[in-house]
């Protein structure tokens, strides 16, 4: 693994990604992506979810995916679990890290996760206990930690809190996203101001979402800010559902452009990584 990279790019198309399309993509051509991510440099992929497969159909085949991919040891294989039961689906395919899924907003939370921000908290102890005793690496996702599709603006203070609460759980990394992709630079800015006074800047990650044609000036700020960390989607995949036919996940070939454009190392060839992105695109109906 190339450690003394300056950003470290987290791929999360083939789960944040596929999981927004709406085109089912079939289990050999999604190991086919990943395998193809693989070997571009990438320190870390979220492969899948292991959610229930009726809510979301698009990750039902999450264990054979698992199963099927050829594996590479210097990168991090991670899946989204709600709960102690995904975990144990997770970690019966050799999971290396996992993803918890929250939000900054309690009608985003009780849409997306059927509960209240206090309850996915609850939820997350026991799964942050056993995976840690584990050796699994943890990372939570705060969405709408900048604004709610429903409520509008969050507080960058109770984004903070949050963060806090959750922190309290065990050692993660905490992700911070931009849900609906509205962000303007000074956003990120107060955003990270906030929030890093109880989690150190290698710990946290920025996930944008391009919605408005905005995350690549956000990711910038970041970096200016000491953000270390983000996650990007090949070939900008998934849209967002609260904005129809927008971009959505900001694309990892953006990341690394900026990287590029900064001087800055992330050990990824951008163009293996935008090969798969656009052959992915093709597949779903995609053209960015
Ligand atoms: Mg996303």
């Amino acid at each position: 693994m190339n450690s003394d990279r300056d950003i470290t790019i987290t791929e999360v198309g083939p789960r944040d990604g596929l999981q927004n399309e709406s085109t089912l993509v079939s289990v050999a051509d999604k190991v086919a992506l990943i395998d193809r991510l693989s070997w571009s440099g990438l320190p870390e992929i979220e492969v899948s979810a292991f959610v229930r497969p009726d809510v979301v159909p698009q990750l039902a085949d999450a264990a054979e995916v698992f199963a099927q991919i050829r594996r590479n040891d210097d990168v991090i294989y991670s899946a989204l679990v709600p709960n102690l039961r995904g975990l144990e689906r997770a970690m019966a395919v050799g999971v290396d890290a996992i993803s918890l899924f929250t939000a900054a907003s309690e009608t985003f939370a009780a849409r997306n996760t059927n509960a209240t921000i206090g309850e996915t908290i609850d939820r997350f102890r026991p799964v942050v206990e056993a995976a840690v005793a584990e050796g699994i690496t943890v990372r939570a996702y705060i969405s709408c930690a900048v604004a709610c599709p429903f409520e509008g603006a969050v507080a960058a203070s109770a984004v903070k809190e949050l963060a806090q609460r959750l922190c309290a759980l065990g050692p993660m990394q905490i992700d911070l996203g931009d849900t609906i992709g509205v962000a303007v630079p000074d956003d990120i800015e107060r955003l990270l101001a906030a929030v890093s006074p109880v989690v150190p800047m290698d710990d946290i990650v920025l996930h944008l979402h391009d919605t408005s044609g905005g995350a690549a000036a956000c990711a910038r700020r970041g970096i200016e800010c000491g953000v270390t960390r983000f996650d990007g989607a090949c070939g900008g995949l998934g849209g967002c559902p609260f904005a129809p036919g927008a971009p959505g996940n900001i694309s990892t070939e953006a990341l690394l452009s900026l990287c590029a454009d900064l001087n800055l190392t992330s050990g990824v060839d951008r163009t293996a990584v935008a090969e798969a992105g656009a052959w992915m695109q093709s597949l779903v109906g995609r053209a960015e």
